[in-house]
């Protein structure tokens, strides 16, 4: 299991062999905790092929897997990205001869700008709303505590206020050591209570009654699918943010720049842009559809 989404780490396996941070969120996730952990670095052995774990710098705990067998090296890199991520381990370039890429931002157009300039936007947003909040839109699993370290970085330290069902992936994230601030649930306080708060909440959660009991929020969204207005527009988003745990374009094609492997196979996403890209830049590729898969704009 590469890491902890719901489109990727699902219940139900015999087996599953993961990070220990991603067994934990699964346990959280489904309740079971069965697994063997296999830490970054390490590695198992099962019918002649060498497994092993190294850091996609996706979420907490997200891995790529390589498996080698024969002196043939594949990667799969699950979902990841190449900036730096004060929540999990930084991407690490693995040589291989096949290299199994996600593509889920593989369009030129989808290139996202530095982390800084989005928080900043954020934190701007506030203080021109002494008398309301900022709702922020984030998915459970990594993009939310990804925003709070974000803006902890950027020195805003007052409490974080969470809808109810970001908590306990909070908590765990704490427990693996990544400091988040002092957060609080942002359920039952009085409106007063919540002049001036930025508040982190899951996006389904962004147009639904809960919402309605906060002092005139502006509604933000942290998404890679901000860049496409339409989405923002969609979703009645006032303030797009445009913060992904995906590579975009440049870091997808960097990848592959940088480890050149002696064959590509695109997944999960946007397959044809980058196929195309590859043929370009003489590396072979193809399109690797996965079965099952369904196409949905993901945790983007
Ligand atoms: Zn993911
Ligand atoms: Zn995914």
């Amino acid at each position: 299991m590469t890491h902890g989404h719901a489109d990727h780490a699902r219940s139900g396996h015999g087996e599953v062999w993961a990070t220990p941070e991603t067994l934990d969120i699964m346990a959280l996730r489904y309740g079971t905790a069965e697994g063997t952990g296999v830490a970054y670095g390490d590695g198992i052995e099962e019918k002649g092929v060498r497994i092993s774990f190294h850091p996609a710098g996706h979420v907490l705990g997200s891995a790529q897997i390589l498996l080698e067998h024969a002196g043939e090296r594949v990667v799969v890199t699950g979902d990841y990205k190449r900036r730096p991520d004060p929540t999990c381990a930084l991407f690490e370039p693995v040589p291989c001869d096949v290299l199994i890429t996600e593509a889920t931002f593989g369009l030129p157009v989808f290139t996202h700008p530095p982390i800084e300039d989005e928080i900043a936007k954020l934190l701007e947003a506030r203080e021109d709303n002494p008398e309301g909040c900022i709702l922020v839109g984030a998915y459970a699993l990594g993009k939310a505590q990804r925003v709070i370290a974000e803006l902890r970085r950027a020195g805003y330290h007052e409490p974080i206020y969470l809808h109810g069902a970001m908590q306990r992936m909070c908590e765990l994230y704490v427990g693996h050591g990544i400091d988040l601030g002092e957060l609080l649930l942002a359920t039952g306080l009085p409106k007063v209570a919540l002049k001036g708060a930025i508040i982190v909440a899951p996006p389904s959660a962004l147009n639904d009654r809960w919402a309605r009991r906060l002092p005139d929020p502006v509604t933000a969204m942290a998404s890679g699918w901000m860049r496409v207005r339409q989405r923002a527009r969609q979703r009645n988003v006032e303030l797009p943010l445009i913060i992904s745990d995906h590579a975009d374009w440049n870091e997808l094609t960097g990848t592959l720049q940088e480890l050149r492997p002696g064959e590509t196979w695109i997944t999960h996403g946007r397959t044809d842009a980058l196929s195309r890209w590859c043929e370009l830049h003489q590396l072979k590729a193809r399109a690797l559809d996965l079965v099952g898969r369904e196409e949905d704009e993901g945790e983007g």
